[in-house]
């Protein structure tokens, strides 16, 4: 007897949890491996949970998540974008992004269907899409073209079963970002081939060269597009496992018959703490300059050591080449761990057209940002 389904014993673990491993069994590591905030929660939203467990809430909210908190993230995007979500029958609170996009998946595709990856990209999609039994079908994006999503490459990926499109920006691992007008020329073959989008923009707040735009910002793509969203990264809230969905009414409503059976709500005490969040913004806003600051150190730093690398926008992330040194991503990562103890994540993890980059994450201190470029300077100099 076969006991592990074929589409699950298909898939391999996570290769950015392998390195992880292997760091913690090890001292002195400075890791710009997970794409985790630095920052403690900030003190406003840990106390609105001390608060909510002092008077009591501990029980199950509406399968939905609760009504204050769905309205405040509909007012927060239409003040912050224009766009207008109904907090009855248009948002789903959920257990992070994580659950949103498993949802979204399941909620829209049938075997056979294909989905369209942008790659390099974050490592959930591709294994996510393949437990639905639908296809997914990867677009390689180039440094050449600031690792946007073109149009161009798109178009000749779609055939007849394509149904989806995910798309990811500000992205992981590159830390690029789409403007309105490039995402306008996506928006016209989403429309011309009537596909349906899941846009995560769980780094939506953290860019750093003009606003965001949400996708579903575009005309007529509300209607298409399911946004995700969630507090992991803009708040320091990974530990929390709280995120939501946006959409039109039908979509969303597939996803919330499918989470109400395998996840019945999102805990109240993280959904208070969202709560605060949305109020108390100032903080968040003091962690992007924060980022800001480290990118600016990052940059300046690779550059010294004679790494070249794209300037990311958006997210925490920097994705050097490391062509110049002969090595693969692979073996850049494990060689610089071993021998300067500094955790990277391998480019081709997230696709096979990140070979060649590797991905770090300036999610640390300053101080440790610039420790591990000088250990990197000193690696690359052993070379
Ligand atoms: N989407 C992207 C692009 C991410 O980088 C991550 C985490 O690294 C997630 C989703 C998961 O988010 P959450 O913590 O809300 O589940």
């Amino acid at each position: 007897m076969r006991r592990v389904a074929d589409r699950v014993s298909r898939i391999k673990g996570s290769g950015i949890r392998e390195f992880f491993d292997i760091a913690q069994r090890m001292d002195a590591v400075i890791s710009l491996g997970v794409g985790e905030p630095d920052f403690v929660t900030p003190w406003s939203i840990r106390e609105a949970c001390i608060f909510a467990l002092e008077k009591g809430y501990t029980s199950y909210t509406s399968n939905w998540g609760l009504l204050e908190l769905r309205e405040a993230i509909s007012d927060n995007m239409y003040r912050e974008t224009g766009v207008y979500y109904d907090p009855e029958d248009e948002i789903l609170i959920t257990t992070g992004v994580s659950e949103a996009l498993d949802l979204a998946l399941r909620a829209i595709l049938d075997p056979g269907d294909e989905v369209i990856l942008h790659e390099p990209s974050y490592v959930s999609y591709k294994p996510c899409t393949i437990f639905t039994g639908a296809r997914p079908v990867c677009v390689a994006t180039d440094v050449k073209d600031d690792f946007k999503l073109c149009a161009d490459a798109l178009r000749e990926r779609l055939t007849e079963n394509t149904k989806a499109l995910v798309l990811n920006y500000p992205n992981n691992p590159t830390g690029a970002i789409m403007g309105r007008n490039d995402l306008e020329a996506i928006a016209d073959i989403v429309n011309e081939r009537d596909l349906l989008v899941i846009s995560d923009e769980i780094y939506g707040e953290l860019t750093y060269d003009g606003k965001h735009t949400p996708f579903s910002a575009l005309d007529g793509m509300k209607e298409r597009t399911i946004l995700l969203n969630g507090f992991s990264k803009a708040y320091a809230m990974t530990g929390w496992r709280i995120g939501y969905a946006m959409g039109p009414k039908d979509l969303i409503g597939a996803m919330m018959k499918i989470h109400q059976y395998v996840m019945l709500c999102a805990p109240i005490t993280a959904q208070m703490a969202a709560l605060e969040a949305l109020r108390a913004r100032t903080e968040m806003e003091q962690m992007i300059e924060e980022y800001n600051r480290r990118r600016r150190v990052m940059l300046r730093g690779l550059k010294e050591i004679g790494l070249d690398c794209f300037e990311p926008k958006g997210a925490f992330y920097a994705f050097p080449s490391i062509t110049n040194t002969g090595l693969s991503s692979e073996e850049f990562a494990r060689q610089l761990l071993m021998r300067e103890r500094v955790v990277v994540i391998p480019g081709s993890v997230f696709g096979a057209c990140g070979e060649g980059f590797i991905r770090c994450a300036y999610a640390v201190s300053q101080y440790e940002l610039k420790e591990a470029i000088e250990r990197m300077g000193r690696f690359l100099a052993g070379l």
